[in-house]
C-alpha cells in the first residue's frame, strides 16, 4: 500500500540544530539552511529546533567559541578570550531541554560546530587542531539518550547514512509508541517478529542474539525492555550491506516457494542477483516481492516492516 505525506498528528518529531532550518543563529548572523531537511524531510517531521549557543545567552553576532583540550579535560572556550568558558553552561542547556527531548525519536544535528557537532569536531591543543572532538551538547543529549537516533546534515547526503538513520528514527518511533502503552512481554515479541528482517538486513548473528533474549525468562520486564531497545539500537546503527540484503531478501523469498511457477520464481532470483551484483537499486527486488505478497498474502510478512520501513516517496529504497 503507497504511504501518502503525513498530517500533522501523525508526523515524528526530530531535534534539529536551529541553523539547519534557516534560522540566523550563528556566531556570525547566518544560517546553514539544509535544502533536504527543509524541502523534503518536513513532509514527514515535525521539527523541534534548538540553539545551544543563543540558549545561554551567548547572543547573535557572538565571538565564535571552540573546542580546546586543557589539562587533559575538553573545554569550550571563546577564539579570542579563552577565559570565556562555556563549557558548564552549554552542558546544563542540554540537561535542561530534557523534558522535551525524550518525545523526539531522532536528532539531526550540525557538523563540527564546537555545541552541536556529532562527532570529528576540531579541538585545539598546541597550533594544529585533531578532529576527534564531540561538541558539548550533543555530547550530552547522546549520554541523556544513548537510543536516540542522531546523525548530522552532511552525512545525510550519504545515501546508505540517510536510509540508515531514517529507518532507525521510524523504529525507535515505533518502539516509543510500545513504550508509552501498557505493555506485556507479548508486546515485545511482537514488536521483534516485525523488525527481525530489518535486523537481519544489518547483522545476522546480533539479531539471533536479540531473538534470544526475548526467549529467556526474565526478572524484570523494564529491565528487559531497556535492555532489548539497546541492543536493537545498536544493531542498527552498523550499516546494511548488499550480501546482508541479499540473504534477507532471500529469506523472505523462501515463504512464496510454494505458491509462485517457475518463471515467477527465476524471475525473482535474477532480480535478487541484479541487485546484489549492483545493477539495480534495492525497491527492485523489494517491489517484485510485495507484488508476490499481495496475491499470496503470509501473515509473518504482512507484519513485517522491512519491505515498508518508511513512507516510499521518500524513496530511500531507491538510492541503495
Ligand atoms: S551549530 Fe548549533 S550552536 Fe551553532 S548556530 Fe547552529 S544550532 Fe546554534
Amino acid at each position: 500500500m503507497k504511504q501518502s505525506k503525513l498530517d500533522n498528528s501523525t508526523r515524528i518529531t526530530i531535534g534539529v540544530s536551529s541553523c539547519l532550518l534557516g534560522e540566523n543563529v550563528r556566531f556570525d548572523g547566518g544560517h546553514k539552511k539544509n535544502q533536504y531537511l527543509l524541502n523534503t524531510l518536513t513532509e514527514y517531521f515535525h521539527f523541534h529546533a534548538f540553539c545551544p549557543e543563543v540558549s545561554i545567552g551567548l547572543g547573535i553576532p557572538r565571538e565564535p567559541i571552540r573546542l580546546v583540550e586543557q589539562n587533559d579535560e575538553i573545554k569550550c572556550v571563546g577564539t579570542k578570550d579563552e577565559t570565556l568558558d562555556v563549557t558548564h553552561r552549554l552542558e546544563q542547556v542540554a540537561d535542561e531541554q530534557v523534558s522535551w527531548q525524550e518525545s523526539i525519536s531522532g536528532y539531526i544535528l550540525k557538523k563540527d560546530s564546537p555545541s552541536c557537532g556529532m562527532e570529528r569536531v576540531k579541538v585545539y591543543k598546541g597550533v594544529m587542531p585533531e578532529r576527534n572532538g564531540i561538541g558539548i551538547y550533543a555530547r550530552k543529549l547522546m549520554e541523556n539518550f544513548p537510543n536516540l537516533p542522531v546523525e548530522e546534515e552532511g552525512r545525510l547526503n550519504d545515501l546508505i547514512l540517510r536510509e540508515n538513520f531514517i529507518q532507525r528514527v521510524f523504529v525507535y518511533a515505533r518502539w516509543q509508541q510500545l513504550m508509552s502503552q501498557n505493555y506485556s512481554i507479548k508486546d515485545i515479541q511482537q514488536f521483534h517478529a516485525q523488525h527481525k528482517y530489518i535486523y537481519m538486513s544489518h547483522n545476522q548473528t546480533a539479531v539471533k542474539e536479540l531473538g534470544g533474549l526475548l526467549a529467556n525468562p526474565f526478572e524484570s520486564l523494564v529491565t528487559l525492555a531497556q535492555e532489548y531497545i539497546t541492543k536493537a539500537m545498536k544493531l542498527l546503527k552498523s550499516r546494511a550491506t548488499k550480501a546482508s540484503h541479499t540473504n534477507t531478501l532471500q529469506h523472505i523469498q523462501g515463504y512464496l516457494k510454494k505458491y509462485i511457477d517457475a518463471d515467477d520464481k527465476q524471475e525473482l532470483v535474477e532480480a535478487i542477483t541484479e541487485y546484489s551484483n549492483g545493477f539495480v537499486p534495492l525497491i527492485v527486488p523489494i517491489t517484485l516481492l510485495r507484488h508476490h505478497f499481495r496475491k499470496y498474502p503470509n501473515e509473518y510478512i504482512t507484519q513485517s516492516f522491512y519491505m515498508r520501513p518508511h513512507p516510499s516517496e521518500l524513496m530511500l529504497l531507491n538510492n541503495i
